[in-house]
């Protein structure tokens, strides 16, 4: 090589070496997410997953002493500062319009919504009943209705865009015996981030879901009567519902909630710049078939 050459080839690859060195930005720097069920398996994992990368979360959840030990925990691991708790029931639209007037006093706006907090319930469909119903409709349907519209609203005010994330379920599209209050509802949940990311594309509002099938571990919907109906009506015991879960699934492998994390995070952040209005399974790929 000519003397010249040589030298600009290692002065470009000290050049390079340097860069490979220098900290990466953080992809959610500067954003503000708020994140319902946050004291939950999938919400606290998710938050994680957005603290690493530099947001600043807001936990919104009923549920008083898993929230304060989720947000210790939290502010411990990644500055107090930067993790927010608020009791909210997502049923309640004072609630959830208070909860999002503090988040807009602690942090000043918002970029991101996770629209998560949920039970399980499970049963015959004809010993469903309307309470059962009732319930299902309200926490799934009707909280995921406010949550959404509240933080829709902000978005368009800020007129600087954002991220909405459903997690709704592999059941909303699905059939699953035992499941119909919990299925119908999850099933209005897609419908809805659809709905809203066609009025929200021309404000740069994208909207996805996510479709989870079983996470076990973390998640405290799968005590109870949703793990023991389940293993009734696989005919299992309860503690082999997680193998039972792995071997039925395509990829033969269990999903955690930090998979949901990774997913919530592709969607929040401009990664997925160009998707709106989709469904992402994380299901070990279980939706490619009815049989599954
Ligand atoms: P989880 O029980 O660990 O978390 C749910 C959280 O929501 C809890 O902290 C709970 O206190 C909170 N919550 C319940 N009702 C509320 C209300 N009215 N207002 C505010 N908060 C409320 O369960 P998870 O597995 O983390 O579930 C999160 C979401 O994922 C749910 O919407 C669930 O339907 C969905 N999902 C879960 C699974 C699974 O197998 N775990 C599968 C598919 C979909």
């Amino acid at each position: 090589l000519p003397e010249q050459e040589a030298f600009d080839i290692e002065y470009w690859l000290l050049e390079e070496a340097k860069l490979q060195r220098m900290p990466k930005p953080k992809s959610l720097a500067g954003r503000i997410a708020f994140i319902t069920g946050g004291a939950g398996g999938i919400g606290s994992a998710t938050a994680v997953r957005y603290l690493q990368e530099g947001a600043v979360v807001v936990l919104a959840d009923i549920d008083q002493g898993s929230l304060d030990a989720r947000v210790e925990e939290l502010g411990k691991r990644f500055g107090k500062d930067n993790v927010r708790g608020v009791i909210a029931n997502v049923t309640s639209e004072a609630q959830t319009i208070e909860a999002f007037r503090k988040t807009l006093v602690e942090y000043g706006g918002l970029d991101i919504l996770v629209s998560n907090a949920g039970i399980s319930s499970a049963a015959p469909f004809e010993d469903t009943t309307l309470e059962v119903w009732d319930r299902n409709i309200s926490i799934l349907a009707t909280g995921y209705f406010l949550v959404s519209r509240e933080a829709y609203r902000i978005l368009k005010k800020q007129k600087l865009g954002g991220a909405i994330v459903f997690i709704a379920s592999k059941n909303g599209l699905a059939a699953s015996a035992g499941a119909s209050a919990y299925g119908a509802a999850k099933a209005a949940e897609i419908h809805l981030a659809r709905c809203l990311a066609l009025e929200g594309a021309p404000f740069g509002i994208r909207v996805n879901t996510i479709n989870p099938d079983a996470v076990l571990r973390g998640s405290k919907i799968w005590q109870g009567e949703w793990r023991s109906q389940r293993a009734q009506s696989n005919r299992i015991g309860e503690d082999d519902l997680e193998e039972f879960y792995r071997k039925r699934s395509l990829l033969q492998r269990s999903v955690f909630p930090e998979d949901i994390a990774e997913a919530a995070y592709f969607l929040a952040s401009d990664l997925s710049a160009k998707s709106t209005g989709n469904i992402i399974n994380v299901d070990a790929g279980n939706a490619v078939s009815f049989t599954r």
